[in-house]
C-alpha cells in the first residue's frame, strides 16, 4: 500500500491510497465513523428553567455540542473500571452551566459551559445554546462521557469520511474539436481551455459523473473518464473533537485489535 497526504490542517485530512481494494477502504471508512469514541453530553440535571424551552429540548442540543476530547485520559463507560451507572472521574466529565438575562434578551453560547477538566471543552465558544428573554434563567449540570457513533451521531468525531476512485481523464486530441462544451458543462471545473485547447486543470476534484463525456459531440466521445482501480482518494474531516491524524490513528488501531482477535480464535 502507498499513502500520499494531499492535504492536513487542524480539521482535514486528504489522502491518496494506492494499491488496496475498495473492501479495505470501506471498512476504513466505517470504523471511523462508527467505533472512534469522543465525548458528548449524555445526561442533564436542570436545576431551574423558566425558558420557553422545555429541558428534554435542551438537553437534547447540549448533546450536539462537539467537545475536545481526549483519549487517553478517559475509558468507555462500559469498560471503566468504576462499574458505576453514574460514572467516576476516568468515564465522566460534569459541565455546568448558569445564565440569566438580566437587562435584555440574549442568546447562550457554548463558552458560558464551565467544565471541571479543561481540556474537554466546546470545540467552538459560539455555539448557540438557547435565547432567554429579560428575566428568563437556565441553570444546570451536564455529564459528558465517552461514546461511539454506532450508538448516536453525537459521538462521531467526524463530521465527514469519504472515499473516491482516483480519476483517470484523456482527451483524444485528434477527435476534439476543441469546441469547449465539457469544459463548460464540467460542474468542478476539472477542465479548462488554454491556447485553445481543451486541458485538465484539477483531477482531484473529478467526480466521475460522465456529464463532460455526454455532452461531447463526437462519436465516439473525444473525452474519456475512467478510474484507477486500486487507488482512491480518502477524506476526513474532523469536528474538532480529535484531530483527522488522531480518529484516523484510533481508526487503524481498532482495526488492527479486531483482526488479532479473530486471528486468536481461528488459532
Ligand atoms: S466536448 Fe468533446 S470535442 Fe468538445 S472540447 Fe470537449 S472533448 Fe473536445
Ligand atoms: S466526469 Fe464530471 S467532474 Fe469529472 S471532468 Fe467530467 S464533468 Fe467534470
Ligand atoms: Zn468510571
Amino acid at each position: 500500500m502507498e499513502i500520499k497526504v494531499l492535504e492536513k490542517d487542524h480539521s482535514n485530512l486528504r489522502l491518496l491510497v494506492k494499491g488496496i481494494d475498495v473492501q479495505f477502504m470501506n471498512t476504513l471508512r466505517r470504523i471511523v465513523l462508527s467505533e472512534v469514541p469522543c465525548m458528548a453530553i449524555d445526561e442533564v440535571v436542570v436545576i431551574e428553567n423558566s425558558s420557553v424551552l422545555q429541558d428534554e429540548f435542551i438537553a437534547h442540543r447540549l448533546g450536539l455540542i462537539p467537545l475536545k476530547t481526549n483519549l487517553d485520559d478517559y475509558n468507555l463507560p462500559e469498560e471503566c473500571q468504576c462499574k458505576s451507572e453514574f460514572g467516576c472521574n476516568l468515564c465522566r466529565v460534569t459541565l455546568t452551566l448558569d445564565a440569566e438575562a438580566k437587562e435584555e434578551t440574549r442568546t447562550v453560547y457554548s463558552g458560558e459551559l464551565v467544565s471541571e477538566n479543561p481540556d474537554i471543552v466546546p470545540v467552538k465558544d459560539n455555539i448557540p445554546i438557547i435565547k432567554l428573554a429579560k428575566g428568563q434563567k437556565l441553570k444546570l449540570e451536564a455529564y459528558a462521557r465517552l461514546g461511539k457513533g454506532k450508538s448516536h451521531a453525537k459521538w462521531q468525531a467526524v463530521s465527514l469520511c469519504t472515499y473516491k476512485y482516483f480519476p483517470k481523464i484523456e482527451i483524444i486530441e485528434k477527435n476534439c474539436n476543441n469546441c469547449g462544451k465539457c469544459v463548460e458543462i464540467c460542474p468542478r471545473k476539472v477542465l479548462a481551455k488554454s491556447n485553445g485547447k481543451v486541458e485538465v486543470r484539477d483531477l482531484m476534484a473529478c467526480t466521475l459523473c460522465q456529464d463532460c463525456v455526454e455532452i461531447c459531440p463526437k462519436e465516439p466521445s473525444a473525452i474519456k473518464v475512467e478510474w484507477e482501480e486500486n487507488s482512491f482518494i480518502f477524506n476526513l474531516e474532523s469536528t474538532g473533537a480529535l484531530t483527522p491524524e488522531k480518529a484516523m490513528k484510533d481508526a487503524l488501531d481498532r482495526l488492527d485489535s479486531q483482526l488479532k482477535k479473530i486471528e486468536k480464535q481461528i488459532r
